[in-house]
């Protein structure tokens, strides 16, 4: 029954668009987002004197690194706690807007496919 199955595919497009709009509207709720990655370094000192110097326990930190690709190379940087509690965050909000985003795309080719996009919908004109 072509009708039963076009009354399926509104629905199903109705269920892409709830989606997409509430992935949307998470989209709309982050924060300011930031790429690369944030590390906890334990250092040594270089004190002979020094605990660290031979127990790797006693180690200096943590110092908190971010590094990130800039102009295709990747830069990195020492943050104090609070700075680094931020880009933590901001990294935090990076990530999930990848998965968002990589949600959208699959409604969207979902989407796609229920209205046939996919397929091919003008034949060539062949000069035979
Ligand atoms: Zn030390």
């Amino acid at each position: 029954m072509p009708d039963q199955e076009g009354g399926r595919r509104e629905q199903a497009l109705r269920r892409c668009q709830q989606e997409y709009q509430a992935l949307k509207a998470q989209m709309d709720g982050l924060g300011y987002i930031l790429q690369g990655s944030l590390r906890e370094r334990w250092m040594q000192c270089g004190k002979q004197a020094c605990r660290c110097y031979t127990d790797p326990g006693a180690r200096h930190g943590p110092y908190y690194q971010w590094s990130w690709a800039e102009g295709g190379k990747t830069r990195s940087i020492y943050l104090d706690a609070d700075q680094a509690e931020l880009c933590r965050e901001w990294i935090g909000n990076h990530r999930e807007l990848e998965r968002l985003l990589k949600r959208m795309r699959t409604v969207s080719l979902r989407a796609a496919r229920l209205k046939q996009i996919d397929r091919k919908g003008v034949r060539r004109k062949c000069g035979k």
